[in-house]
């Protein structure tokens, strides 16, 4: 249905996206990971007709999206980023002018309601739409992308800036959405991808780096060997005890997870086992282990497996002060004790504040790996969204 070939843009002297290729079949919700400044938007704006490429091509439906703009545009419905939204006008003059903007044919009525309905506007139709909140503008956005029946529907990060119980709102829509609509969906969140695509595209400073199931992706790299593991004592000397070990590829702290205790992730080079000698370099120390769990890699694990290279992850730990470790495990503590409560809501919210960025220090980065995964089912929970579909619109 989307086809894109050796797309690349630069901006000046700057490349945004480099040589990406990649194809999306009719009825599937392909996720578009990537962290900030990855040439998401870019790509997408390329995908819509909306900016032109430096080379490449790109086809809807057999169509060119410059050869033959119309055709093309026409099976496309784009949420952009910011959505192009008129604040003084309600929500139905807004749907009524995108329709007559795009010459759309179906029984304007019929299919204004109906497409009210299904991102659940229909009332709040009458309101200003400067008079609502973020997560009912986003999915007036996402209603004005589905004017015109278009069967692609890209999707901009949809849920940025929303709150927790508006994201995971979106997020049901968007899943519903999927299931008669081809869908590109960008996100820098893992959990997102993870709860809504079947398929995901990691890119990374313009490049594709990654394109599987999520499921694939992780059996590729998951006979690793790899866990989690929980020591008490002091994270230097739990270092220094476990630095000589043959067979450890690298070692991540994951800071203070419980008072007295650090927590670590390990990986072994292939086909070796680690774990006796750790015990017998940490009993020797008397730095006792409290934990040593086995770990599924995540889609979190794969992200930072593919965007960057554990050398460098080891590089910039050992770069990072004692004063940092500390500010780090203060943070998780804080953020654990936020999460006390049963709230999912709660819990959401602090997932969805993390975020990773190229330029996060690696500490930091394994920190929001933890807490992401730690948070991720209640992110993933649609059943606490059916009970909260009658959000208030202001
Ligand atoms: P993402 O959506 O993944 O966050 P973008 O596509 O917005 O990334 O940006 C990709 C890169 O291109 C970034 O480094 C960004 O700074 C740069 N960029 C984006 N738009 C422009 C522009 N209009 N002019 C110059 N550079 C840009
Ligand atoms: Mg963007």
């Amino acid at each position: 249905m989307v086809e894109i070939k050796n797309l690349t843009k630069k901006y000046g002297d700057k490349l945004a996206v480099d040589n990406i290729s990649f194809s999306v079949p009719k009825g599937e919700i392909l996720g578009f990971l990537g962290p900030n400044g990855a040439g998401k938007s870019t790509t997408m704006n390329i995908l819509t007709g909306y900016l032109s490429c430096t080379s490449g091509e790109v086809k809807i439906d057999g169509y060119d999206i410059l050869d033959n703009p119309i055709e093309a545009k026409k099976r496309i419905g784009y949420l952009p980023e910011h959505p192009p939204l008129y604040m003084d006008m309600t929500v139905s003059e807004y749907l009524d002018f995108v329709y007559e903007l795009k010459g759309a044919t179906e029984d304007k009525k019929e299919h204004l309601d109906k497409i009210m309905e299904a991102v659940k506007i229909t009332d709040v139709k009458d309101r200003l739409i400067s008079n609502l909140s973020k997560g009912y503008k986003q999915r007036v956005g996402l209603a004005q992308a589905m004017v015109g029946s278009p069967e692609v529907l890209i999707l901009d990060e949809p849920t940025v800036g929303l709150d927790p119980k508006q994201i995971i709102e979106i997020r049901d829509v968007i899943k519903k959405l999927g299931k008669d609509h081809t869908v590109i969906l960008s996100s820098h969140i893992l959990q997102e991808v993870n709860a809504i695509c079947e398929r995901v595209i990691i890119i990374n400073n313009g490049r594709l780096v990654a394109s599987d199931t999520a499921e694939n992706l992780g059996k590729s790299i998951s006979n690793e060997n790899k866990f989690q593991l929980r020591v008490a004592g002091d994270e230097r000397t739990i270092l220094d005890a476990l630095e000589n070990i043959a067979g450890i590829k690298y070692i991540k702290s994951l800071g203070r997870k419980e008072t007295g205790s650090i927590d670590f992730i390990i990986e072994a080079e292939p086909n070796m086992d680690v774990r006796t000698p750790i015990f017998n370099a940490l009993a020797q120390n008397s730095l006792p282990i409290l934990a040593m769990q086995a770990m599924d890699l995540s889609l979190e694990d794969i992200f930072l497996e593919v965007t960057q290279n554990p050398a460098e992850i080891d590089a910039v730990y050992e770069s990072v002060s004692e004063d940092e470790v500390e500010m780090v495990a203060s943070v998780s503590d804080s953020a654990e004790t936020e999460t006390q409560d049963d709230e999912p809501e709660a819990k959401t919210e602090i997932a969805e504040d993390v975020k990773i960025t190229e330029d996060m220090p690696a500490a930091e980065c394994a920190e929001t790996a933890a807490e992401e995964e730690e948070t991720a089912d209640s992110n993933i929970d649609d059943s606490a969204a059916e009970e909260k579909e009658e959000g208030d619109p202001s």
